[in-house]
């Protein structure tokens, strides 16, 4: 079985962006793939350094999302990245491949400097993630990546040094793996902002109540153009369109098509438009809602799934790496 590697960074709860960007594709490929799903703890750093202890929270939390979704536990191998230092070495092997210019180049980097307002305040841990990423991916050998856009550049990261580490061995050690871009690469957020991520307080969470996602979506952002519901509004970019053609059932297409329809025309309002999609919203979070239920007061068993996940990835990893070191000639 081909395997695949991906994660979450457990710096808070999973939204509509990762379903669409990769959870989908997790729960999709889970009968056919060897999944390995990281949580990147030790990365979480990078943005809350200042209260580490939300990160373990947050990671029981990121477990309960991809469970909520369908991720059965007998298929998949959940682990934290901080409790496999074997990481740590094989990156920093890495990183004396890969040149200073180029861990600044990285598109992905310079687009989140500016989108959280980093200014020149980041942590060389920051700067060299796409590193340890590799290592995450690369530490199980993972041959399919499923991941939104922003994490095709790193993906390129590691592709290059998995070749590089090849070419100067001789030997096949690693993959070049390979990027799987959900069916949304990148979900708008409520705010119209492109990106719906967990920093940007922009989301719709997989565990939001009904009455949380009733709330966000009536203040959501629509056409900024249109004041009256009989102007003619804007439907291409329109947040809580692309939400309704990306998470209703197929039985609700004729009806979407209509509203476009009327709000190109100026004959509905926001708030009518608004009202339908919490209904939908609504109905795809219901099994999502009801497997959370099922799992959530369980605290021994998502504790033992994690354990059995970190013992299972250190014993592949301690392999990935003592194969790294021989083929490097270090045999001390
Ligand atoms: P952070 O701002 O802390 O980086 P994030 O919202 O980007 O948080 P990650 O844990 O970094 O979340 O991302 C997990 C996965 O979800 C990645 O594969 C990422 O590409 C994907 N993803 C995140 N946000 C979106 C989005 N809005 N649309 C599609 N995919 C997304
Ligand atoms: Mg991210």
């Amino acid at each position: 079985m081909k395997r695949i590697l991906t994660g979450d960074t457990p710096t808070g709860k999973l939204h509509l962006g990762h379903f669409v960007g990769t959870l989908e594709n997790r729960a999709k490929l889970q009968n056919e793939y060897e999944i390995f799903i990281l949580f990147a703890d030790t990365h979480a750093l990078t943005t809350l350094s200042s209260s580490p202890k939300l990160i373990a929270d947050y990671t029981r939390e990121v477990l309960l999302d991809n469970l909520s979704v369908g991720l059965d536990p007998k298929n998949v191998t959940f682990f934290a990245e901080s409790a496999i230092p074997q990481i740590y070495e094989i990156a920093a092997i890495f990183s004396m491949y890969v040149s200073h210019n180029r861990a600044l180049r990285n598109p992905t980097i310079k687009d989140e400097i500016i989108s959280k307002g980093l200014g020149d305040q980041f942590s060389l841990g920051f700067i060299n993630y796409p590193i340890y990423q590799a290592a995450d991916i690369l530490c199980v050998k993972g041959q399919l990546v499923p991941v939104g856009k922003d994490q095709e550049a790193h993906l390129e990261q590691t592709r290059e040094i998995a070749r590089e580490i090849n070419k100067l061995t001789g030997f096949d050690i690693f993959p070049e793996p390979q990027a799987l871009i959900g069916r949304v690469g990148k979900l708008v957020g409520t705010d119209g902002n492109p990106k719906m991520g967990k920093s940007l307080n922009n989301t719709i969470y997989l565990s939001d109540s009904k009455e949380e996602v009733e709330k966000k979506v009536m203040n959501m952002y629509t056409d900024p153009n249109r004041i009256h519901p009989t102007d003619p509004g804007k439907v291409e970019g329109n947040p809580v369109f692309i939400y309704l053609d990306n998470f209703s059932p197929g039985k609700d297409k004729d009806k979407i098509e209509e509203y476009k329809d009327k709000y190109r025309k100026g004959q509905v309002g926001d708030v009518e438009v608004k009202k339908f999609l919490v209904d939908v919203l609504n109905e795809f979070l219901g099994p999502i809602r009801e497997r959370r239920e099922t799992y959530k007061n369980k605290p021994d068993l998502l504790a033992s799934i994690l354990e059995e996940g970190n013992s299972k990835v250190r014993k592949i990893s301690t392999e990935t790496l003592e194969e790294l070191k021989q083929k490097l000639g270090f045999a001390f």
